[in-house]
């Protein structure tokens, strides 16, 4: 399994994961147009995506679903509460499925799980070719047991760092966006990221990528000292996905 990200934080997401000959895209949260030419500098043309899987309904992470999937013709994987969040003319294109059941779609098995999130049905995943599992989770307050579980023995995980506490406390954010980021149903900040990745095995892990850092509440100074202390490893091995680049592809071997 290989991976890869166009861009990741608050204004826009959307990651690869491609095995074989099939291809997901992991929400669309930039312009149809800007995520074809972002496609390109992967090598990678967007008439060739097997589907797109939607986490939830923020802006930051369908802006292009309905234009790229329309003119594609690309189904698009999500709960009945995301798909209900959904331009009306993506309907068609929808294939609803449940939070709590895998499916694959063809060379690819994805494990949904329910994340707490301001969002009607978010959903993150855990993507199986198999023999390799790779976990995303990202747009979350807290985590909770079934995160967990889901989690444990991934062979890699693309984890959200949304932000520093102190940073967001003295930030120039209005209080109740301060409540929002940091609440229950907000975003994870590095201290919450760093405990998950101490309470869960990791010792199958090849990867370990930070995402959707706030560019204006965090820095990857902080993130990646922190990720390398709960891992037991070097810094220089924690990946950071960056708004504009996202990061290049990325694969999972045997070994
Ligand atoms: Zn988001
Ligand atoms: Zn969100």
């Amino acid at each position: 399994m290989r991976f890869a990200s166009i861009g990741s934080g608050s204004r826009g997401n959307a990651t690869l994961i491609s095995h074989k000959e099939t291809t997901l895209l992991v929400d669309c949260g930039f312009s149809a147009r800007e995520t074809e030419k972002r496609l390109q500098r992967l090598k990678f043309d967007a008439g060739d995506l097997s589907a797109i899987l939607v986490t939830h309904e923020h802006a930051d992470h369908i802006n292009g679903v309905r234009v790229l999937a329309r003119k594609y013709q690309i189904p698009v994987y999500a709960t009945a509460g995301t798909a209900a969040g959904l331009p009306v003319d993506t309907k068609d294109l929808v294939r609803e499925i449940s939070c709590h059941e895998s499916f694959s779609i063809a060379d690819i098995e994805i494990e949904p799980f329910p994340v707490p999130h301001d969002a009607r049905e978010p959903s993150q995943f855990v993507f199986s070719d198999g023999n390799h599992r790779l976990g995303l989770l990202t747009d979350l307050g807290i985590s909770t047991p079934i995160i967990e579980q889901a989690l444990t023995l991934c062979d890699a995980l693309l984890l959200e760092a949304n932000h520093d506490m102190e940073m967001l406390d003295n930030s120039e954010y209005p209080d109740h966006l301060k409540y929002r980021v940091s609440g229950r149903l907000g975003h994870l900040n590095n201290v919450q990221s760093a405990k998950l990745l101490e309470k869960i095995d990791t010792s199958r892990l090849q990867h370990i990528v930070a995402m959707h850092l706030s560019e204006k509440n965090n820095s990857p100074n902080i993130v990646a000292p922190l990720f390398a202390e709960a891992l037991n490893c070097d810094q220089s091995w924690i990946g950071l996905a960056e708004q504009d680049t996202g990061f290049d592809w990325r694969e999972i071997t045997n070994r």
